[in-house]
């Protein structure tokens, strides 16, 4: 999408996503528009989201999961974790919001052809990485090897689980960390950066997304540093 505009959209479904047992709350919020058509938009870009005419609770930011070509619905996962989220958690469908973008600069991979895609992102940053997977899909055979390191806090925490299942059919590699594992989980245990490290990826020939906390954005980094990346082949999607 070239110019970021302001959409009325209205709840289409409204979804937890988090098993009942888990303590957080994240769900899958499908907005379509009220009038017209959404435009296209770069894999990783984000929206504001607001109450109509209300500014409390404030606006916040939320990265589109869904394909960005030519998108009838935008698709996001929102983790409850203060008033607005926890709004948008419990929203009805059929309730209007103010949606403002999309914004921010993406993952823009087209000047990657021909390398290796890696992809890291802990908690819902998942969301816009599925996003940039739906979109390399449709052009697979531009990219070398695509792999996705997810990561979430326990077993219960995980998001988008059949999503990411079903990215293998297009050679899509996905390693999921648990921070917090268990005896019969047997994927990697600890933080995502570890993965990404035993992997050992070849920086010269590859770039990576990173999406989630700043925490896990600088330690990533880093670690990517390490295994060669320039920081030109470093993106973060804001
Ligand atoms: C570019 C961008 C994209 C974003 N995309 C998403 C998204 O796709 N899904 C989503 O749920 N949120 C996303 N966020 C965070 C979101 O904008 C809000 O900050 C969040 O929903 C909390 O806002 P609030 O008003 O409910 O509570 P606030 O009172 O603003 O925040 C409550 C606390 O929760 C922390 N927090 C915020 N988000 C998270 C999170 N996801 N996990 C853990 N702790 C968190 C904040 O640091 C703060 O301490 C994004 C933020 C940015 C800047």
């Amino acid at each position: 999408m070239q110019h970021s505009s302001t959409y009325r959209m209205r709840v289409k479904e409204n979804l937890r996503i988090t098993a009942p047992e888990c303590r957080d709350t994240v769900v899958k919020l499908t907005l379509e528009p009220v009038n017209g058509k959404l435009s296209s938009f770069l894999p990783g870009q984000f929206v504001l989201i607001g109450l109509p005419g209300l500014d409390d609770p404030a606006p916040g930011y939320f990265a589109m999961a869904s394909a960005p070509d030519h998108p009838e619905v935008f698709e996001f996962y929102i983790k409850d974790a203060g008033p607005l989220s926890s709004y948008l958690c419990n929203i009805e469908v059929g309730r209007q919001l103010e949606v403002e973008g999309p914004m921010g600069r993406g993952f823009d991979l087209r000047p990657f052809k021909g390398d290796d895609v890696c992809l890291i992102g802990v908690g819902t940053g998942i969301a816009p990485l599925h996003s940039v997977c739906l979109n390399i899909v449709r052009h697979r055979q531009d990219y070398g090897r695509v792999v996705i390191f997810a990561g979430f806090l326990t077993e219960m925490h995980q998001l988008l689980t059949d999503e990411l299942e079903e990215l293998a059919k297009y050679d899509i590699e996905v390693s999921v960390s648990l921070e917090m594992g268990h005896d019969s989980w047997d994927g990697p245990i600890g933080y995502v950066q570890h993965a990404l490290e035993a992997d050992g990826l070849d920086g010269s020939h590859a770039v990576a997304c990173l999406a989630g906390m700043s925490a896990m954005v600088d330690a990533c980094t880093q670690t990517l540093q390490n295994l060669g990346f320039d920081d030109s082949r470093i993106l973060l999607n804001h």
